[in-house]
C-alpha cells in the first residue's frame, strides 16, 4: 500500500518546504490545501470565491468547501505515495480524511510534526514576504490561534493511532528534511 504523510505544525513551519522535497526525492505527489485555494482564488472559481474572507481573516475555510476538493484529489492519486499539507487542520478533517483513505483502501502512514514555536513562526513570516494577503501581523496571530485551538489536538489524535513523529523544525531546511525522510521511510 502506498504511503500517505500528514504533516502537521503551524503556518510558516515549512511544510510547504519539505512537502516539495518528499516529491523531489521520494516522489511523492503533494497535496497542499493552502496551494489549492489560492489558486482557486486566482482563477476566480466558486471554490475560490466561498473561500477568500475565511482566508484574509486567518479562519478555518469551511469543511463543505475544503472536503470535496481533497476528497477528488486523493481519489486521483491512484496508488501513487501522497503528503498532505494544510490538510486535516480539525479532528473533524481527520475523521473525514480517515474514511475518505479508506474508501480508496489506504490509510495515513504517519503524521509527522514539525514543531516550531511561536516566536519563529512569526520572525519568519514577517520576514519572507511573499505578499500573500494573510501574512499581515494580525492575520498571522490568528492563524496561530487557530491552529493552536484547532489542529493542534490532532498532535494527540495521532499520538494515539501510534502515528506521530515529531521533528524539530527550527532547524535549517536540510537537517529537518533528514529527519523527515527518516519517519517517512519508518514503518
Ligand atoms: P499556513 O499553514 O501558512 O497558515 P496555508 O497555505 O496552509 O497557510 O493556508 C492558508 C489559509 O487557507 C488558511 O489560513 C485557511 O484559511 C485556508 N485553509 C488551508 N487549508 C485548510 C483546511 N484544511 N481547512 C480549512 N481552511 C484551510
Amino acid at each position: 500500500m502506498a504511503s500517505t504523510l500528514v504533516l502537521l505544525g503551524p503556518p510558516g513551519s515549512g511544510k510547504g518546504t519539505q512537502a516539495a522535497r518528499l516529491g523531489e526525492d521520494l516522489g511523492f505527489r503533494q497535496l497542499a490545501t493552502g496551494d489549492l485555494l489560492r489558486e482557486a482564488r486566482a482563477q476566480g472559481t466558486q471554490l475560490g470565491v466561498r473561500a477568500a474572507d475565511y482566508m484574509d481573516r486567518g479562519e478555518l475555510v469551511p469543511d463543505d468547501v475544503i472536503l470535496e476538493t481533497v476528497c477528488d484529489a486523493i481519489a486521483r492519486a491512484d496508488d501513487e505515495p501522497i503528503v498532505l499539507d494544510g490538510f486535516p487542520r480539525s479532528e473533524a478533517q481527520a475523521d473525514a480524511l480517515a474514511g475518505a483513505l479508506e474508501r480508496q483502501g489506504r490509510d495515513v502512514t504517519a503524521a509527522i510534526l514539525i514543531d516550531v514555536p511561536d516566536e519563529v513562526v512569526v520572525e519568519r513570516i514577517s520576514g519572507r514576504g511573499q505578499g500573500r494577503s494573510d501574512d499581515n501581523p494580525d492575520t498571522v496571530r490568528e492563524r496561530l490561534r487557530v491552529y493552536h485551538d484547532e489542529t493542534e489536538p490532532l498532535v494527540a489524535y495521532y499520538d494515539d493511532r501510534g502515528l506521530l513523529r515529531r521533528v524539530d523544525g527550527a532547524q535549517a531546511p536540510d537537517a529537518v528534511y533528514e529527519q523527515v525522510r527518516r519517519s517517512a521511510e519508518e514503518r
